[in-house]
């Protein structure tokens, strides 16, 4: 591991000036990512920015809408009793991701802002353009089985592997960032972004810009959510497929449809202009087949990942099923059979 310089910040304002002044300089927080990153060569910053000591840790509903402070953690928030009730599909997403030791150091804002656990990424003796832009992607012909099939490109397919963000994204969140040029809001769905010909970008932060809050709005989805995680262990792995489905029933039809898709993509998967097109139309198996299909359109396997094709409209209509029926998926109490 490469020295590096210790700064612990004593506000946002001073952490985003020390991030803005110096392009090698990165933030810690809960540390969960970073550290292996750097332990590996993957990272090399000449400077850790620590914004642990800041007042970013609250988790509040302000005016019907969840408010989750950058530093509240994992742990703490899926547990927040507010976020238990009125936003149970986040917390659901949250506790089907890594492990309780995990969850209770990682904050929220770390979360979002993981990288990709691509095994080129991680591997500096091999090509990959996200890790150093041109040259190449050793995963394209190579071991791709946890890869994208959705948004790739030839320069990436690496995916996102945020089980929280998958949820978020199908809730409408907002990410509120403060930086040199001050704050400003980003919708989650423009947040992070698809590779293009710039896998080195995970998302649209500007430099200097610090994550300080998440805001969740109020939502009726009451009964009718899961979040389904399909992988290859039961717990403490990532998304081979997963799907954060939120519904609002009117009757038997559909009043509102929301649907993000993890481990498919750069970035959760969600296509709003597919929710239009099955609102009102009856909430039931033949009308899921055909969202799964709608939503799914495009999907394109690299060879060890062509199974990802079959897999995820199937677990997009299973998901809907459960959240129709108002029995969705308890990663509080999963056991092994
Ligand atoms: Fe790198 Fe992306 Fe290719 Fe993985 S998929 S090797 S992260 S460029």
């Amino acid at each position: 591991m490469k020295r590096f310089s210790y700064l612990k910040a004593r506000g946002v304002a001073e952490a985003a000036q020390a991030l803005a002044a110096d392009p090698q300089a990165q933030i810690i927080a809960g540390g969960t990512n970073i550290v292996d990153l750097m332990k590996y060569d993957v990272t090399c910053p000449d400077t850790i920015i620590d914004i642990n000591g800041l007042d970013l840790g609250d988790i509040a509903v302000v005016e019907g809408s969840l408010r989750l402070g950058a530093l509240a953690t994992n742990a703490d928030t899926a547990y927040h009793e507010a976020v238990q009730s009125g936003w149970p599909l986040l917390s659901s997403a949250i506790l089907a991701g890594a492990s309780p030791q995990l969850r209770n150091a990682a904050t929220n804002g770390g979360n979002m802002l993981q990288r990709t656990r691509c095994y080129y990424f991680y591997d500096p003796s091999t090509p990959c353009n996200k890790r150093r832009p041109g040259s190449g992607c050793g995963a394209l012909t190579g071991v791709n089985r946890i890869h994208a099939i959705l948004g790739t490109s030839e320069s990436c397919i690496a995916v996102h592997p945020s089980d929280m963000a998958v949820s978020l994204a199908a809730l409408d969140a907002v990410v509120s960032v403060e930086g040199p040029d001050g704050q400003r809001d980003i919708a989650f769905e423009d947040f992070h972004r698809l590779p293009g010909d710039h896998p080195e970008a995970d998302n649209t932060l500007k430099r200097g810009e610090i994550v300080t809050a998440i805001t969740v709005p109020a939502n009726q989805f009451g009964q009718n959510h899961t979040y389904l995680k399909l992988r290859d262990r039961l717990s403490y792995a990532f998304a081979l497929v997963s799907v954060a489905a939120a519904l609002k029933l009117d009757g038997d039809r559909i009043g509102t449809v929301q649907v993000a898709l993890g481990g498919v993509a750069h970035k959760p998967w969600r296509r709003k202009d597919v929710e239009a097109q099955f609102v009102g139309q009856p909430a039931n198996r033949e009308t899921f087949v055909a969202f799964a299909s709608a939503l799914t359109e495009g999907a394109k396997g690299y060879g060890q990942n062509d199974f990802k094709l079959d897999l995820a409209p199937r677990a997009i209509v299973r998901a809907l099923e459960q959240a129709a029926a108002g029995t969705p998926q308890s990663q509080i109490h999963k056991v092994v059979a």
